[in-house]
């Protein structure tokens, strides 16, 4: 069998036509562009990309590179002397607006040229050339391939990069950028000017999708940047738009002059999208179809609850000594293991033995391990003998043994339900 996902995305290609807006001419070399090019790469977390149309095209990455390096400087700096430059608000102004936080001098965000002038500046240096290559090195990692400037993109940039100077001005003048206005507008805009394809792009998206880590198994970036950044996207990445993008396509997002979109859908895949023509927010208009046809299509909004908490537990009472066991199935985060406390709470005090049933759960977040552990330690002040059936030690503990509930507590662990109640 052929796999229908790169049939379903030409499809989807097809449909999402049109020729309206405006390939970005404020850059001479972006107006170069052929307006007609559209191409789409789906990357899932273990690395595999599915793609349509010029998925081989190489265009610049432009403003898509701003959540990438904003990740960077956290990761170099720390994410409190991050924020303390630049700030986390939606500005609902244009991306390349000086908007400057009334006091603090800080930029609105770190989607705007304004906030991603003064990230590109806190990324490690010693000088701006390693700082730069530094840059460029973590997208190439991000993407698993060299990743290099389009330099006729660069020139022609930094040529017209007078906006963009006059924003590093106002920013050293309020002190958030320390580094000289020049080098650093030279560094961000040889940022944007790295030469990306759909592939790429969805290979970085996909990244962040798995909080940080690459298909290979290395951590990239620290699960809480990932998270910051992803946060970011989402209130930030769409410029003016965010509001309108938020709710009718619902995955945090960035996107770039040169038409490239790129969407993250946490813990499932990264998603990008190439077309030059750009809307009146300076975001791909054929790009944001497409999104918004992927979004409705595979019910991709983040605010679309797919596994709404179902009822995960049942006691019964097994065994000649007819030994209450609590029978728990699913993957556990707060909502179900309330509902694992809410059974245990029906058992009397005493001393009668409770077996917990953990055989059929594979999963337990943080939370969820804690509020048991919790229950298994009153169980046990209660006078119970608690016995854990856990074969894959999904609450912690090993080696026979099971975790300690609190006080030194650790109860008993069980193969099965059988052994537990001594059938
Ligand atoms: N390099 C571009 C600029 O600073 C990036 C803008 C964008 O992609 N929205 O103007």
């Amino acid at each position: 069998m052929r796999t229908p996902i790169p049939d379903y995305l030409t499809q989807v290609l097809d449909e999402c036509g049109g020729d309206d807006g405006e390939v970005a001419d404020y850059i001479a070399e972006l107006a170069q562009a052929d307006p007609d090019r559209l191409a789409i790469a789906v990357a899932t977390l273990d690395g595999v990309v599915a793609t349509a149309g010029d998925a081989d095209v190489a265009f610049s990455i432009q403003s898509i590179s701003k959540p990438f390096t904003y990740a960077l400087a956290i990761a170099d700096q720390g994410l409190d002397a991050v924020v303390e430059k630049i700030d986390v608000e939606p500005s609902g102004d244009a991306f390349n607006e000086i908007s400057l936080e009334r006091g603090s001098g800080r930029p609105r965000n770190p989607m705007i040229n304004a906030g991603a002038i003064a990230a590109h500046a806190l990324v490690a240096g010693p000088g701006s050339d390693e700082r730069f290559e530094r840059v460029r090195s973590f997208y190439s990692r991000l993407a698993g391939r060299e990743l290099d400037v389009d330099e006729a993109v660069f020139e022609s940039e930094l040529g017209t990069a007078d906006r963009n100077m006059a924003i590093a001005y106002m920013l050293r003048t309020v002190g958030i950028l320390e580094g000289a206005p020049p080098d650093v507008v030279r560094g961000y805009t040889r940022q944007c000017a790295v030469s990306v394809t759909v592939r790429d792009l969805a290979r970085m998206a996909a990244v962040l999708a798995g909080q940080g880590r690459a298909p290979d198994g290395e951590q990239l970036l620290e699960p809480q940047v990932a998270r910051q950044v992803l946060s970011v996207m989402a209130t930030c990445g769409m410029y003016d738009a965010a509001g309108d993008w938020l709710t009718t396509v619902g995955i945090p997002a960035k996107s770039g002059v040169a038409g490239g979109l790129i969407g993250v859908l946490p813990g499932q895949v990264g998603i990008a999208v190439f077309s030059p023509r750009l809307d009146r927010h300076g975001n791909s208009a054929r790009g944001v179809r497409v999104f918004e046809r992927l979004s409705r299509d595979m019910g991709l909004h983040l605010m679309e609850v797919s596994d709404v908490a179902r009822s995960v537990v049942r006691r019964v009472e097994r065994g000649g000594s007819r030994v209450a066991v609590h029978e728990v199935a699913g993957d556990l985060r707060f909502v179900e293991a309330e509902r694992v406390l809410r059974s245990l709470e029906e058992e009397p005090e005493g001393e009668a033995p409770v077996v917990l049933d953990l055989e059929r759960v594979h999963r337990v977040n943080d939370v969820a391990r804690r509020m048991l552990l919790e229950g298994v330690r009153r169980l046990h002040l209660d006078g119970h003998d608690v016995r854990l059936v856990d074969p894959s030690a999904v609450l912690g503990g090993g080696d026979g043994q099971g975790p300690d509930a609190g006080g030194g507590y650790v109860p008993e662990v069980f193969e099965d339900a059988a052994a537990a109640v001594g059938e």
